[in-house]
C-alpha cells in the first residue's frame, strides 16, 4: 500500500523541563493499519533528507511508540517520557524525524498495559505479564513507520534506538538502517527492574550501572 502525506503543519513544542523546539507535523493517508500515526520533522529535516539523497549521511530517526502514562503523565514505571524528550532534542540538533506511533503498551493497548502493570505488581515481569493476558510479548509493528519514512523521502535512516527489533523490522520493510545509535539510559528507582528485563530479554543495548540494579 502506498501512503501519502495528508497534511503538514508546524507545531511549537515545549517540554516540562522548558526545552523548546518546533516540529513540522505530518499526517498520512494509506497507512497499513489505519491508525493516526504522526511524523515530526525536527531541526533541519529538509537538509537532512537532501544530504542523504546526495549520498551523504542519513537523517536521524526515532520510531517512538505511544505511552500515555510515560509521555503525558510522567510515569516513572518506564523510560518513555525521558526517551521522547531526549529524542526530540537529538533529532532537532541532527535533523530528522520522530515517528509517533500509536501502539500503546507494546501494541496491546492502554487498558491491557495497565492490567499488565497490575500483574507485574504480583511478581511477573513485563513480558510474562503480557503473555499472561493472552498477548504477545511485543505486538508492535513498524509497517506504518516504514511507509511514513519512504513517503517522506527517507529510505535510509540512522536509527536512534536501543531496540534491535526496530532495525530488523524496518530493514525487512525496505528502510535501510545505516547506523544504530543508542539512546541514553534513563534509570529511576521505579523503572530499574523494567529496564533490566528489557536488556536481558530482548538484547536492548542498555548500559545499566550495576549498583543501581542491586535492589
Ligand atoms: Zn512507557
Amino acid at each position: 500500500m502506498t501512503a501519502q502525506i495528508r497534511t503538514q503543519v508546524t507545531v511549537p513544542l515545549r517540554f516540562p523541563d522548558g526545552y523548546t523546539t518546533s516540529a513540522r507535523v505530518f499526517t498520512f493517508t494509506g497507512l497499513a493499519d489505519g491508525r493516526e500515526h504522526l511524523a515530526l520533522g525536527l531541526g533541519d529535516w529538509r537538509a537532512a533528507v537532501a544530504v542523504a539523497a546526495d549520498g551523504g549521511p542519513a537523517p536521524l530517526v526515532r520510531p517512538h511508540s505511544e505511552c500515555l502514562t510515560g509521555d503525558v503523565f510522567g510515569s516513572e514505571r518506564c523510560d518513555c517520557g525521558p526517551q521522547l524528550r531526549e529524542a526530540a532534542e537529538r533529532i532537532t540538533t541532527a535533523g530528522g524525524f520522530l515517528l509517533y506511533l500509536r501502539q500503546e503498551g507494546r501494541g496491546i493497548g492502554l487498558y491491557a498495559k495497565l492490567d499488565a502493570y497490575a500483574l507485574q505488581d504480583t511478581g511477573l515481569d513485563t513480558y510474562q505479564a503480557n503473555l499472561a493476558l493472552g498477548h504477545g510479548e511485543d505486538e508492535r509493528d513498524y509497517t506504518a513507520a516504514a511507509q511514513m519514512l519512504l513517503t517522506l523521502g527517507a529510505p535510509r535512516v540512522r536509527l536512534l534506538s536501543n531496540n534491535p527489533d526496530k532495525a530488523t523490522q524496518l530493514g525487512a520493510l525496505g528502510v535501510r538502517v545505516t547506523d544504530r545509535i543508542p539512546t541514553g539510559v534513563h534509570l529511576s528507582a521505579a523503572n530499574a527492574r523494567y529496564l533490566t528485563t528489557k536488556r536481558d530479554h530482548t538484547a536492548h543495548t542498555l548500559d545499566l550501572p550495576l549498583t543501581a540494579l542491586a535492589s
